[in-house]
């Protein structure tokens, strides 16, 4: 049984069973049994089936908004948001099904040759806890629209979207076998992962895991796809709009309390607007209202694991015994029916030498640290000076060098004036230690399909030379 918290009392609020081998054994075979009549399901059927989950689950949306909320310690304004992305992901793979096409190649020689997208079979979906309702739609989507069955495993601590997502899922008709949800841990994760059964492998979580996941999945040579952790920077010139980009680092950095694979938190900022900035981000930070997300006003609320939480202090500590300045904090609540929740101090440090722990890890918590450049190739150069590649932030005025920066950041993602702006129709994973593979718009159709090459002699001859 794993016993799932509310991570803002710290209670617990269910308890919900674990998978054992045997259940994900049968789990792993009635996919594989689903698979073949659900290929052969004419692929506009398959969407309309999409959209009709995608209706469901707008149907029940508070519902799973509350539950998301209870389950991660977010605000409902946050999880509402999510709960309509997760509808949207559903929606739009559905619209996908039937116009994700092969195409006809005009080789030399009398040959009709075509190529045709064929899902993979049974894909292992495995998730993190920050935002699983989302995660959880993005992987059961596009494998459900382009006729995979799918085994999704949520991370132990936030396993109770992904278990309504599926029973939705079933209530709008999905055949029997195709989606499950296996709870449990890394173990049971692992035995997912490199089960002979599993024909695709799409991850998102920590590089740690990712690279454990690689190696299982590549003992069989299944496809993996790992969208990954990131140490993402915001550069800031002095010709930005600089209120527009201290609200880019804040949200950037402290909304979702941190806990996202996209935190913008090492703030790079040109020289000559770096005192008016740190001067801004403290005072910002200081009147970050930590506390209950339910509560009017408060704008950070607790991590979702103790083990973040845990991780998070420590690392503020680390950098603080490093010599790393702390620029400013604000305060944890001291409330009694808040003593047992996961609360970390937001905090900003200054002057923070680009090689320090707290400006390469990534802390998954509510952290930034801000430091200067002296001009664009410096900021260039900072902004690169990390294994990870995922996101980056640009502010800047001047269109010319908000597109030349863009094109120099190694990033899957650059945003230029805004941050944290994600769509299910845009393409989205990492470079370096941020990963390999893309979810989101045309590359989730060719994520969970792989293509087959058919020729066809119209003269009925063989290739010329060959004959033997
Ligand atoms: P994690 O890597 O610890 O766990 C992710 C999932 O993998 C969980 O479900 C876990 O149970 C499972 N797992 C653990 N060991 C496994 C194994 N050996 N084989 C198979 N599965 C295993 O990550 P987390 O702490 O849950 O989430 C935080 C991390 O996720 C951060 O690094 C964050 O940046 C990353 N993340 C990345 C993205 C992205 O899209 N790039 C999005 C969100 C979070």
């Amino acid at each position: 049984m794993s016993i799932i918290h509310d991570p803002v009392t710290g209670e617990a609020i269910t308890e919900v069973a674990d998978t054992d081998p045997t259940s994900l054994d049968r789990m792993l075979d009635e996919a594989r049994a689903a698979f073949p009549a659900w290929r052969r399901v004419p692929a506009t059927e398959r969407g309309a089936l999409l959209r009709r989950c995608a209706g469901l689950m707008r149907e029940h949306a508070e519902e799973l908004a509350e539950l998301e909320a209870r389950n991660t310690g977010k605000p409902i304004t946050h999880t509402r948001g999510e709960v309509e992305r997760a509808a949207l992901a559903f929606e739009y793979y559905g619209g996908w099904a039937d116009k994700h096409v092969g195409a006809t190649i005009p080789v030399p020689g009398e040959y009709h040759t075509y190529t045709v997208p064929e899902p993979h079979g049974v894909v292992a979906g495995v998730i993190p806890w920050n935002v699983p309702y989302v995660f959880a739609a993005l992987k059961v989507a596009p494998a459900l629209a382009f006729g995979n069955a799918i085994v999704l495993k949520p991370a132990p601590e936030t396993p109770l979207s992904a278990l309504r997502l599926a029973e939705l899922v079933a209530e709008a008709g999905v055949p029997r076998g195709l989606v499950h949800v296996a709870v449990g841990g890394g173990e049971i994760g692992e035995r997912l992962v490199g089960d002979p059964r599993v024909d695709l492998v799409v991850f998102t979580g920590s590089h740690e895991t990712g690279r454990a996941v690689a190696r299982t999945a590549a003992e069989r040579l299944t496809p993996v796809a790992l969208e990954l952790g990131g140490k993402n920077p915001q550069l800031v010139f002095a010709d930005a709009d600089i209120d527009a980009a201290v609200d880019g680092i804040m949200l950037g950095a402290y909304s979702q309390c941190g806990q996202m694979c996209i935190a913008g938190t090492r703030i790079l900022v040109e020289e000559r607007v770096y005192r008016d900035v740190v001067e801004r981000v403290r005072e910002r930070v200081r009147a970050l209202r930590v506390g209950d997300p339910r509560e009017e006003g408060v704008n950070v609320g607790p991590q979702t694991t103790a083990a973040q939480r845990d991780k998070t202090m420590s690392m503020i500590e680390s950098a603080q015994a490093e010599g790393v300045e702390v620029l400013a904090q604000a305060p944890v609540p001291d409330a009694p029916e808040l003593a047992g929740g996961y609360f970390a101090t937001p905090t900003a440090f200054v002057d923070a030498p680009v090689d320090s722990q707290i400006m390469q890890e990534e802390v998954f918590g509510p952290v930034l640290g801000l430091r200067s450049f002296r001009d664009e190739a410096e900021a260039v150069e900072l902004a690169n000076a990390t294994s990870f590649g995922l996101a980056a932030g640009v502010w800047t005025g001047d269109v010319g060098r908000a597109h030349r920066v863009a094109s120099e950041v190694d990033a899957g993602t650059v945003w230029i004036n805004t941050y944290r702006v994600l769509s299910v129709l845009v393409p989205f994973g990492g470079f370096k230690l941020s990963g390999f593979g893309r979810e989101g718009g045309q590359e989730a159709a060719r994520l969970y399909t792989r293509i087959k090459s058919v020729w066809t002699s119209l003269d009925g001859g063989l290739p010329p030379g060959y004959r033997l």
